[in-house]
């Protein structure tokens, strides 16, 4: 029986997560749930796996959810990041699931590996912007970290067996989203509902138009270099729209190892939860016959110009992808409020990059002082 701890239950991960908890009752047992704002899904989740603990966003929305819970049996609930922390570190717990989109989940993250947990991590967001900080943490603490992105579990799943000075190229495989084929000019008139459109994957509002932008590529690039310890060089994307093939690992004798499957979060999770066994997830198995054709090229950076941009803070180093990571989010956050264009979300990012000294991260605090400024840099030229 595997003790978890999920952080971010509600989001997209957190319910595909808890649903390979549901289909493995012996197998897996919930301690602790963390959510945003959504208490009525909140609840459920509570009510179905009965964890110890449960946290919430802030102390009013843990008034609310007491409210919403009988008292007999109900759980531990707590709020805000010490409630997060306290989730992440639970003594019962053996594997966090890091679930909770952006630089929400540092600090959470950081906790679980000092305290000894083994962490499967979907928060892309956490070796982005302090990907040294917590590979070292990883190292020093002996845990291990799973990744549950698909293209970083596929690249898992291909070295198994591998040396990794074998290694001559990662390739990460990339969707395109829902402007691949829209021309330079429609793509400054594209709608929220548009970039909401993913073609494959059905997933939270914020990587969805990272996905459309493919700023997403390029933080599973940045991601990649720090899991892996490849340079960045050696980390390549295609585009292939069918994403049959989830990412392929190039070796020095030109074999070139790869993982497929149906798209569906549920097969990286599963396995993530389940390692080195694996378990059944539901999934409709691939029947090759039946795809139509996997195609694949390389991407336009001039039309995508964010992976561009995360390429270029991987070169940078030190602080610059942190700054990137927060100036993205609150761009996408804007796109999303209507407050600027598709086409805005890369400009600003830029300027923002533009303007910034990188600077050495020695901790956490760092990194997140890093972050706050990039927040407030974003929004000052957002609303200048
Ligand atoms: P989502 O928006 O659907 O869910 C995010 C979860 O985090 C929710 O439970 C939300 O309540 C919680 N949350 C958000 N802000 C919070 C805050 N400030 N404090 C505490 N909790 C907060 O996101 P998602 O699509 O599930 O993605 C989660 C993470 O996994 C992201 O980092 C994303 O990049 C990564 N990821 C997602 C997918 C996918 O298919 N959805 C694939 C690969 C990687
Ligand atoms: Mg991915």
């Amino acid at each position: 029986m595997k003790r978890l701890t999920i952080l971010g239950s509600t989001g997209s991960i957190g319910t595909s997560t808890l649903d390979i908890v549901a289909a493995h009752p012996g197998r897996f047992k919930v301690e602790a749930l963390t959510a945003g704002t959504n208490l009525d899904l909140f609840a459920r989740q509570i009510r179905e796996f009965s964890p110890r603990l449960a946290v919430v966003l802030n102390e009013s929305l843990a008034a609310e959810l007491r409210e919403m819970l009988p008292a007999a049996g109900r759980p531990e609930i707590m709020s805000g990041v010490e409630g997060l922390v306290a989730a992440a570190t639970l003594s019962e717990t053996e594997m966090v699931v890091a679930a909770i989109v952006g630089a929400a989940g540092l600090v959470p993250t950081a906790a679980a590996i000092k305290a000894g947990k083994d962490v499967a991590l979907a928060n892309k967001e956490t070796l982005v912007t302090a990907g040294h900080l917590f590979m070292e943490l990883v190292e020093r603490h002996g845990v291990k970290l799973y990744p549950v992105d698909s293209e970083h579990s596929a690249v898992f799943q291909s070295i198994e067996g591998h040396r990794s000075v074998d290694i001559a190229r990662i390739i990460l495989t990339a969707s395109g989203g829902p402007f691949l084929n829209t021309p330079a000019e429609k793509l400054q008139r594209v709608t929220v509902a548009d970039a909401l459109n993913h073609p494959n994957w059905s997933m939270g509002k914020k990587i969805t138009i990272d996905s459309a932008t493919m700023m997403n590529k390029g933080l599973e690039v940045i991601e990649a270099k720090w899991l892996f310890d490849v340079p960045a060089d050696k980390v390549a994307v295609n585009i292939h729209p069918q994403s049959i093939i989830h990412s392929m690992v190039e070796y020095v004798d030109g074999c070139v190892m790869a993982q497929l499957g149906t798209p569906d979060m549920k097969a990286p999770i599963a396995y993530a939860l389940s390692y080195p066994e694996r378990v059944t997830t539901g999934i409709k198995p691939l029947d090759l016959t039946e795809c139509s054709g996997l195609t694949f090229f390389k991407p336009d950076v001039g039309r995508f110009p964010c992976l561009g941009l995360a390429y270029r803070a991987l070169a940078d180093g030190e602080s610059m992808p942190a700054v990137m990571n927060a100036a993205n989010e609150i761009a996408v956050e804007a796109f999303l409020q209507g407050r600027i264009g598709f086409t805005g979300i890369a400009g600003l990012i830029e300027k923002v990059m533009d303007s910034h000294c990188p600077h050495d991260l020695g901790s956490i605090a760092d990194v997140l002082e890093a972050d706050c400024w990039s927040r407030a840099k974003t929004r000052e030229f957002l609303s200048s």
